[in-house]
């Protein structure tokens, strides 16, 4: 499966390389965005495993959070200008990796105060998965940036896609670790394979 990743990665990221796409800023933009998109759903249906409609939900849900991070562009910018977007003075703050396992960790402990950690116990490693995928994938071009101490060198496509496969293997083994798996189980009627 990790392999196979490592393949799906490497067509997502082929897949809006035409000419007519590249040349308009607008279309190079939401086709990168929806790369974004498609790896985090991907990433989640390992997680997962489809069995039932309505886990699409939580898939789609996992895509929007993968994508969702670069409204912070338009945040800092001001506007709804590409333009202003693409031309800021410094990264936007959806995209310090620090913030991942400070929101990760805020959530589990928002969710364990009000109990909802039954129903709701996906949400912080769905949140931690998309954001992650994002981060090193955006990381080949820009490394990361880990507020405050700076930001790395950018990461060899080795590397994204390295992290990218094992990733949902690894949030699996830990959630099974942790018991979030066997509750997701109930819930998706899945087997705990890890
Ligand atoms: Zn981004």
């Amino acid at each position: 499966m990790a392999t196979e990743t490592g393949l799906f990665c490497f067509i997502a990221d082929r897949l809006f390389q035409f000419p007519f796409i590249q040349q308009n800023d607008w279309l190079r933009a939401l086709s990168d965005n929806a790369v974004h998109g498609i790896i985090g759903m991907w990433s989640w249906a390992i997680v997962i495993g489809l069995k039932k409609k309505n886990d699409f939900g939580e898939i789609i849900l996992a895509g929007f959070l993968a994508s969702v991070i670069d409204v912070d562009h338009f945040l800092l910018a001001g506007s709804l200008s590409l333009k202003d977007a693409l031309n800021l003075p410094h990264r936007p703050f959806f995209h310090c990796s620090t913030l991942i396992p400070v929101v990760v960790l805020t959530l589990k402990f928002i969710m364990h105060l009000f109990r909802l950690k039954d129903s709701w116990c996906f949400l912080p490693w769905m949140l931690f998965i998309s954001w992650t995928s994002h981060h090193v994938r955006d990381g080949i071009r820009h490394g990361l940036w880990i507020c405050p101490f700076g930001k790395t060198s950018p990461l060899p496509y080795w590397l994204y896609v390295t992290i990218t496969a094992s990733l949902p293997h690894l949030c699996s083994f830990i959630m099974y670790l942790t018991g979030t798996r066997e509750m997701m189980s109930i819930k998706h009627g899945i087997h705990i394979d890890v």
